[in-house]
């Protein structure tokens, strides 16, 4: 299968792994939006959110569980932070295989775009 993050999980294309284990693999954002920007994705392929069911949904958990381990080896849980998933064209969803953005480092600003 042609995606760019099944590849990074296979370690078929390299990233900058800061967190991995059976089920996740957390890298860096190569454009970072912020100081602290990192993506953590599921091993298994999930196009989207909209993929979400009873039977894979427990990779989502354990994503959030991810997300707070990597917060507090950051540091960054005291100042904030934001976990965002994008979805779809207008959701703003250019990699077909879920994932989720762990932002932070600055104050982010609301409304999103
Ligand atoms: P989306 O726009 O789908 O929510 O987020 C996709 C993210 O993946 C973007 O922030 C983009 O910078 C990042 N990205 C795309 N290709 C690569 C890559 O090859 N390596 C890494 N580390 N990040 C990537
Ligand atoms: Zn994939």
């Amino acid at each position: 299968m042609d995606c760019i993050f099944c590849k990074i999980a296979a370690k078929q294309i390299p990233s900058e792994i800061v967190f991995e284990d059976d089920k996740v693999i957390a890298f860096h954002d190569i454009s970072p939006a912020a100081p602290v920007h990192i993506l953590i994705v599921p091993k298994q392929h999930i196009e989207s959110t909209l993929e979400i069911n009873s039977s894979n949904s427990s990779v989502i958990s354990h994503i959030y569980e991810t997300a707070v381990q990597l917060v507090n080896s950051l540091g960054i849980g005291g100042d904030g932070f934001r976990i965002v998933n994008n979805c779809g064209k207008n959701g703003g969803q250019t990699v077909d295989h879920i994932h989720f953005h762990l932002l932070g480092g600055r104050n982010l600003t609301w409304p999103p775009g």
